[in-house]
C-alpha cells in the first residue's frame, strides 16, 4: 500500500468563515507524485498540472487536488462527509498505485474545455433527451464532469457524426476508477 498513514485537517476555508461548508487535507509522509499520470490516465476530466506537479478534479460537487504530499477536497457538507470523502481519495490512490501495471500513464497536461466549446459542437436542439433542460445545460454539466457523451443520444445520429468525433477529442470521456 502506497499511503499507509496520514494526518488529517478537516476545516471550515480562511474565506468563508462561519460557511457551513468544510474542507479536508490529508498531509502525507510518502510523495505520490508518480501515481499522477496514472490518475490523469483513469480520472475523468482530471486535469494535469504536469510542471506543478499537481492534478485537480472535480467529482460530485468537491473541487479535489492531489500534490506530491497532499490531497485536499473541498465542498463537503460537514466534518463526517469531508473526512469520508478524503478517506475515498486516499483509497483511491492506493487502488491506482495497485493496478499501474494495467494503466498506461498519461503525462500530457489536459484543459478542462469551456461549456461554450462544448454547447458549439452539440445539436442544439434543447431536446431533453439528456434530462437536462438545455444543450447549454448538458454543456455545463459534462464539462464540470456530471455528464457523459453517450447522456447525449442525437450525438451518434449520422449528421453528427462530425460534431461528435470533434466532441470526443476535447471531452476526456475516459473511463472512472473507483
Ligand atoms: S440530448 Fe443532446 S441535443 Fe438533446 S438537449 Fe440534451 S444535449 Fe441537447
Amino acid at each position: 500500500m502506497l499511503i499507509e498513514k496520514y494526518d488529517l485537517e478537516v476545516f471550515t476555508p480562511p474565506c468563508e468563515p462561519g460557511a457551513e461548508r468544510y474542507a479536508a487535507r490529508a498531509r502525507l509522509v510518502v510523495d505520490i507524485s508518480e501515481v499522477l499520470p496514472y490518475l490523469n490516465a483513469t480520472l475523468r476530466g482530471a486535469v494535469y498540472h504536469k510542471a506543478a506537479n499537481a492534478l485537480t478534479w472535480k467529482k460530485g460537487g468537491h473541487n479535489i487536488a492531489f500534490h506530491a504530499y497532499e490531497i485536499a477536497t473541498s465542498n463537503a457538507e460537514d466534518r463526517e462527509g469531508a473526512e469520508k470523502e478524503l478517506k475515498g481519495l486516499v483509497d483511491l490512490v492506493n487502488r491506482t498505485w495497485e493496478r499501474r501495471a494495467e494503466i498506461t500513464p498519461d503525462h500530457e497536461n489536459h484543459q478542462r474545455p469551456t461549456p461554450m466549446a462544448i454547447f458549439k459542437l452539440l445539436p442544439q436542439t434543447n431536446c431533453k433527451q439528456c434530462g437536462e433542460p438545455t444543450c447549454y445545460t448538458f454543456a455545463l454539466k459534462l464539462a464540470a464532469s456530471q455528464k457523459i457523451l453517450a447522456d447525449c443520444p442525437p450525438l451518434v445520429e449520422l449528421q453528427y457524426a462530425d460534431n461528435l468525433t470533434a466532441l470526443q477529442e476535447i471531452v476526456i470521456d475516459a473511463p472512472v476508477i473507483g
